[in-house]
C-alpha cells in the first residue's frame, strides 16, 4: 500500500480542465509574504508514515485491506492561480451545501484544501478547520504541478516546492485553522523522487488515493456514485472535489453513496484514521 516513487495513470481530470479554463487569462496575484511557518509545523500528534529510503516523503495510497471495512473520503478544494478573479466575479470555487451534507450524515471527511482556497473563503475554512469532524490537509498553496507534464498545470520549481506547501500551511494559521494535519496531496496526484525528496524537510505523508469517483466536471451524480460503490474496497480512499463550479454533482454523490456504504457495513473515517491503522503493519 505504500510506494515510494509511483507515476501517477489515475486521472485527475480537474486539473487538466482547469488549465483550459486558465489559459485565457492567468496571472499570479501579488501578495505581502505571509510569516514564515515555525519549525514545529504542521502539527506531529497525527498518525504519519515513515520517511522511505533516504529519508523521502512516504506516499499512502489506501488503509489496510484486512483490519475492518473503513473507508475514507477525502475532498480537494481546489484554487489555481487565475480563479480569484473568476470567482470575485461569481463563480462559486466553494461548496457549502457538501459540506453541510456531511455534516447532516455525520460523515468524518479529510479536506485537502489549497492555500490560495482558504484565502479566498477564510470563514469557510476556518469553520471546516475547527470541526471536529473534519481535518484539513494541505493540497499546495497554488496548486501547480510538482512534475513536469501534469494534466496541463503550471509547474512548480523544484526550489519551490517546500515553501508552496509551508505556504499553505500558513495561509490555514493565519485564517484560523488550528491544527491541519502532516498531509499533502499533490496536484493532479502528480509526484516524482525529486518532488518526494523536496518535501522531506516539511515532515508531511504525501496522500494519493485508490479510487477516483470522477467527480471532476460531471454531470451524472449517478455515474459518479456507481464509480465509488463498484471502486470501494476496505481501506480505500476516495478522491472527491470541494469545488462546486468544477464538481457541481458531489453534493448528490454524497447523499446517495454514503448510506449505501454504510449499508454495506463500511464506517466512514478519516485519512489520519487508516494511516494510524497502517502503522504497525509495514
Ligand atoms: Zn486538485
Amino acid at each position: 500500500m505504500i510506494t515510494p516513487v509511483r507515476s501517477v495513470t489515475a486521472a485527475c481530470v480537474l486539473g487538466a480542465t482547469l488549465v483550459v479554463l486558465a489559459a485565457c487569462g492567468a496571472r499570479e496575484t501579488t501578495r505581502a509574504p505571509l510569516p514564515a511557518p515555525s519549525a514545529t509545523s504542521p502539527v506531529a500528534e497525527p498518525p504519519t508514515l515513515a520517511p522511505g529510503p533516504a529519508g523521502m516523503t512516504a506516499v499512502f495510497e489506501h488503509g489496510p485491506r484486512d483490519a475492518g471495512r473503513t473507508v475514507a473520503l477525502t475532498f480537494d478544494a481546489d484554487m489555481t492561480a487565475d480563479q480569484g478573479p473568476r470567482a470575485a466575479q461569481g463563480e462559486r470555487f466553494d461548496n457549502p451545501g457538501l459540506i453541510a451534507a456531511l455534516r447532516e450524515l455525520k460523515v468524518p471527511a479529510t479536506v485537502f484544501m489549497t492555500g490560495r482556497w482558504a484565502e479566498e473563503y477564510p470563514r469557510q475554512a476556518r469553520s471546516i478547520g475547527r470541526d471536529p469532524l473534519f481535518e484539513v490537509a494541505s493540497h499546495s498553496y497554488s496548486h501547480y504541478a510538482f512534475t513536469d507534464h501534469c494534466y496541463g498545470l503550471p509547474t512548480i520549481g523544484e526550489e519551490g516546492m517546500r515553501a508552496d506547501v509551508e505556504r499553505a500551511y500558513a495561509v490555514f494559521r493565519k485564517v484560523g485553522i488550528r491544527d491541519a494535519v502532516p498531509y499533502f496531496r499533490f496536484p493532479g496526484g502528480c509526484h516524482d523522487r525529486r518532488a518526494l525528496e523536496a518535501l522531506t524537510p516539511v515532515g508531511v505523508t504525501a496522500v494519493q488515493w485508490d479510487v477516483v469517483s470522477g467527480d471532476a466536471f460531471a454531470t451524472d451524480a449517478a455515474a459518479v456514485s456507481r464509480e465509488v460503490l463498484n471502486g470501494v474496497r476496505p481501506g480505500s480512499v476516495v478522491v472527491l472535489h470541494c469545488t462546486r463550479s468544477a464538481a457541481p454533482t458531489t453534493e448528490r454523490v454524497v447523499r446517495s453513496v454514503v448510506p449505501e456504504l454504510r449499508a454495506k457495513g463500511f464506517r466512514l473515517v478519516k485519512v489520519s484514521e487508516l494511516i494510524g491503522a497502517s502503522n504497525g503493519r509495514r
